[in-house]
């Protein structure tokens, strides 16, 4: 059993994301590159065991020497891991748990398998359950299918609504494709009036490819019989047809923003805004927007334990909890330099960039792209995120000071309805849409934007 003090230099907290069933999923969403990893461990019922389970609590409970821990599960689909599974982790987390601890369990699903039994478990522990929505159905069902190819939407309504019914307080992860970018606003207001949604993230699809790989990639990540597999590696400078487009992520983000910031600032909390709110004073919630990152390793359910989730492949393996304390595998150089490199491998262009204090290059895993002056290493999304981050700095800007002032950032809102009504109703709106202002976001009717609009 590996030594139970952790390592002096390991990071004193971090943010461990388990898959307790692998990749292993129940559906196959077609932008899904995880389902390629299965490829990585052949010939294996991926399900994690109790000797494994025990050893991830144990040394997560003592790894950390912050006093908030949050023990997050996600796949694959977590789902399919039987509910006394996670009964014995939260009984391990009580039996591990330090004096003063406070343990935050988080769970992230595609909620298809959610019942009544799985609800009532996680309204009696506090789990904050992630769900996994793309949208109204004619969005969600454009790439959420199951493996005949239907669209999942009414099942995954089905659980949304049991959660409700059972009271578990849950967020939406809503992926940002191809086929939802540019309903931004409708997207949104589906989660925020239909959903009653109040936390909400964005999560670009970029699904990198190469030439020799980019048919099979287009066609999917799960195995097919009669056809070659691809393992999903961060690899190529092209991407497939489901990836979001880089300028469309921005308009995404902003025509969401510009709707947020007149309605539910305080109400409803969008992760990428509150994110860049507390960057403007300098501290970074988010490892995508952090100068460095290396704090969000990735367990996989054999106890192997990787940099970061978006990096589960052989160069990245740390090694394995069950031969190396998991304190000290954080604390290996190897993690440290793969955090710091996100800051040392900054182009110039973004060294240059106005917004760099906010995005900090963005994810390493999208930096395939090459800068205005042709140097490899831009993000693919730069074009987008110099367009969210530089549109919503005015207001970003209006919220840092009330709140410096002692005001809720909310009080931005009659800020920006005073500005609106000095505005021509017929003059664009500034979102950027190129629609008239009183037919876009100065609309006053409540959810008006519409799928087809
Ligand atoms: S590689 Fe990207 S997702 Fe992973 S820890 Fe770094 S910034 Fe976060
Ligand atoms: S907006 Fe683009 S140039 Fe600026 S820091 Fe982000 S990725 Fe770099």
């Amino acid at each position: 059993m590996p030594a139970a003090v952790p390592a002096d230099n390991a990071p004193p907290g971090f943010h461990l994301l388990a898959k307790p069933s692998g990749s292993t999923c129940n559906i196959d969403c077609q932008y899904c590159f995880f389902l390629s990893k299965e490829a990585l461990y052949p010939n294996d019922r991926h399900r994690m065991s109790e000797a494994t389970l025990d050893a991830y609590i144990r040394q997560l409970l003592e790894s950390h020497r912050t006093p908030q821990v949050t023990v997050a599960w996600q796949g694959g689909e977590p789902t399919l891991m039987r509910v006394d599974f996670f009964r014995q982790a939260v009984a391990l987390v009580e039996k591990y748990r330090k004096p003063g601890q406070i343990v935050k369990h988080t769970f992230q699903t595609n909620g298809l398998l959610l019942d009544d039994e799985w609800c009532a478990f996680f309204k009696e522990h506090d789990f904050l359950v992630g769900l996994s929505v793309d949208g109204p159905r004619e969005l969600h069902d454009t790439y959420r299918v199951d493996r005949q190819g239907n669209g999942t939407f009414d099942l995954v309504m089905r659980g949304w609504r049991l959660l409700r019914e059972h009271g578990v307080e849950f967020n939406i992860l809503c992926t940002v494709n191809a086929a939802n970018q540019a309903h931004g606003r409708a997207v949104y207001q589906f989660f925020r009036d239909e959903l009653g949604a109040r936390w909400i993230q964005f999560i670009p699809i970029i699904e990198r490819a190469t030439e020799q790989t980019i048919q099979l990639a287009n066609l999917g990540w799960r195995e097919r019989p009669g056809h070659q597999r691809v393992l999903y590696t961060q690899s190529g400078n092209i991407v497939t047809q489901r990836s979001v487009g880089p300028r469309q992520y921005g308009q995404f983000l902003v025509d969401i923003f510009e709707e947020w910031v007149r309605h539910d600032v305080g109400s409803v909390y969008v992760q990428l805004f509150d994110v860049t709110l507390e960057a403007m004073f300098g501290r970074h919630l988010l490892c995508i927007h952090a100068p460095v990152c290396g704090q969000g390793p990735a367990l996989e359910y054999n106890g192997d334990l990787y940099s970061c989730d978006h990096f589960v492949e052989p160069g990245y393996k740390l090694g394995n909890i069950h031969e190396t304390h998991m304190s000290t595998l954080m604390a290996l150089p190897a993690q440290r330099e793969f955090g710091e490199a996100k800051r040392d491998s900054l182009t110039q262009q973004c060294q240059r960039c106005e917004v760099r204090p906010l995005c900090n290059g963005g994810c390493p895993k999208d930096r395939f792209a090459l800068s205005r002056e042709g140097e490899p290493g831009q993000n693919y999304l730069c074009a987008g995120l110099e367009l969210f981050f530089t549109h919503t700095r005015p207001a970003m800007q209006k919220m840092a000071r009330l709140f410096s002032a002692g005001r809720p950032p909310a009080d931005v809102m009659p800020l920006m309805k005073a500005d609106d009504k000095r505005r021509d109703p017929y003059s664009p709106c500034s979102c950027g849409s190129g629609r008239k202002f009183r037919f876009c976001h100065g609309s006053t009717v409540r959810g008006a934007a519409a799928v087809a609009g």
